[in-house]
This record gives structure tokens, sequence and C-alpha cells, in this order.
């Protein structure tokens, strides 16, 4: 595995463990410069709502 394959988002402590699609439903993935796939830190609802752990907007 190049990378453990769980998303934790900070802001609202939503969690998804090994679950691919969930990730990619949930947080999203974006690609590093060598192509490896990682999930996005912020889940979907708190980036759109530029949510951070200071300053929880959920
Ligand atoms: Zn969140």
């Amino acid at each position: 595995m190049p990378y453990s394959l769980i998303a934790k988002c900070p802001c609202c402590d939503k969690t998804v463990n090994n679950d691919l699609n969930k990730i990619k439903r949930l947080f999203g993935l974006r690609t590093m410069k060598n192509g490896n796939e990682i999930p996005q830190s912020y889940c979907k609802v708190c980036r759109s709502k530029k949510c951070s752990p200071t300053d929880k907007r959920c």
C-alpha cells in the first residue's frame, strides 16, 4: 500500500476507513505529483463551508 486508506476530516471528525468508494463520495481524492491519489484532508461538506478545526462551521 503506498498510503493508508483512511480519511478523517479535522473539522467534523467524519472518518472513513478502507472504503475507497465512500472516501470518493464524502471526501474526494486529489492526485499528487507522483501520481498517487490521496483522500482530501477535509470532507466535501467542510471544504464547501471553508471549515477549519479552529473555525467550525458545520
Ligand atoms: Zn468535515
